[in-house]
């Protein structure tokens, strides 16, 4: 029973109540046809009412005109408002929103808001009450409270008005019909769940206690963060604490470590200073890795005799130290890194034929090409 008018909107043609001496009626409480005794809520023209056949659910048409919409809403409308007078109330929405503050460090701290559906019985109900610029269609009251509910009929978009009644200081909530069936509209039991209870159809527009909590939750927030910013402004400077510690640490070693090197170089140069004094070294004779895989044996058998086995060794030159030796006293190979290590006793028996396969007399002479102090010789 759809009809498509000249501007193109479908629209039911049927009327689900019927006004008789201010009351409304479904279509199967009052007589058929004209005898019906009704007219619309809408332009208040008679209406038929149809309710004789067995597969036609109950309805009213106009008796003429059949480009009202009004009487659709107007009727659907005040039924569920008489429904809210009748139980002087109605179930409220539940609420739930969740706040959020940031802290200094970027980290972000929440808290939900929220309450459950609860119904709402009020001293009075008023009727389609003029806000100046919105018409709240009930007005609850309850200890001097005022709830007010708007009803919708069709869905559009209702943002003016809910803008209009979040100026108002009360709560106001909106109970959406629009996705009703005409059959749901007339079964009473259906309608009524979907005016008073249907957790489906309501919502805040707004929520004064939700509101409130709202601001408990924040101002609650705001205080935790404070205290969030305190902790991490806390820590971030123990932190600090302990990097500039290390740091003052890190330079007073390097700074030690640059005056025993340069202390070290000063004595190399004298030890150089005396030895060319002495006449040492020796003019070389032989090939330089020969020379320089003598010195390594030098120095290990020194180590074995002389030290009892420990000694530190330079990684450039190859050259083993008296133990001990933070800096190697012949070469000044920047790359040099001292390691201890252990010479068996009995090395001396070994020593050659170790050194036939060994790498270190031609690493020596690439990473410390010319030694600043000659060895002692061994003897
Ligand atoms: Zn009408
Ligand atoms: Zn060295």
């Amino acid at each position: 029973m759809l009809v498509l008018p000249r501007d193109g909107r479908m629209q039911d043609v049927r009327i689900p109540f019927g006004e008789r001496d201010g009351t409304l009626f479904r279509a199967f409480e009052v007589e058929n046809g004209l005898a019906c005794g009704c007219i619309c809520p809408g332009c208040r023209k008679p209406l038929n009412a149809a309710n004789g056949g067995q597969k036609v659910i109950p309805h009213f048409r106009h008796v003429q005109s059949e480009d009202c919409v009004r009487g659709y809403k107007e009727g659907v409308r005040r039924a569920a408002v008489a429904l809210i007078a009748a139980r002087r109330g109605l179930t409220l929405p539940a609420f739930s929103r969740q706040v959020s503050a940031t802290a200094v460090s970027g980290h972000s701290l929440f808290r939900d808001v929220s309450f459950q559906a609860a119904p709402v019985i009020g001293d009075s109900v008023k009727r389609f009450v003029d806000l100046g610029d919105v018409v709240a269609h009930a007005v609850v009251t309850a200890s001097n409270r005022q709830l007010l509910v708007r009803i919708k009929v069709f869905s559009r978009a209702e943002h003016e008005r809910y803008q209009r009644l979040l100026r108002i200081e009360a709560s106001s909530v909106e109970i959406d019909l629009s996705g009703l069936t005409f059959d749901q509209i007339n079964v009473p039991a259906a309608f009524e769940r979907a005016v008073l209870s249907d957790p489906n159809t309501r919502s805040w527009i707004r929520s004064l206690r939700g509101e409130m909590l709202i601001k408990r939750a924040v101002d609650e927030l705001g205080a935790e963060v404070i205290v969030y910013n305190a902790q991490w402004e806390q820590e971030r400077t123990r932190l600090q604490a302990i990097e500039d510690e290390r740091r003052v640490e890190q330079e007073a070693k390097a700074a030690e470590h640059a005056a025993a090197l340069a202390a070290h170089r000063q004595t190399q140069l004298e030890a150089a200073e005396a030895q060319r004094a002495n006449g040492i070294p020796v003019k070389e004779e032989r090939g330089a890795r020969e020379r320089r895989e003598e010195l390594i044996v030098n120095q290990t058998l020194r180590a074995a005799r002389d030290w009892g086995g420990q000694a530190v060794e330079c990684s450039a030159c190859c050259l083993l130290n008296p133990p001990g030796s933070e800096f190697c006293l012949f070469c000044t190979s920047e790359a040099s890194t001292m390691t201890r290590i252990l010479v068996p006793a009995d090395i001396a028996a070994t020593i050659h034929l170790r050194m036939r396969s060994s790498a270190k007399p031609d690493r020596s002479l690439r990473m410390a090409s010319t030694l600043l102090v000659q060895p002692d010789p061994f003897t």
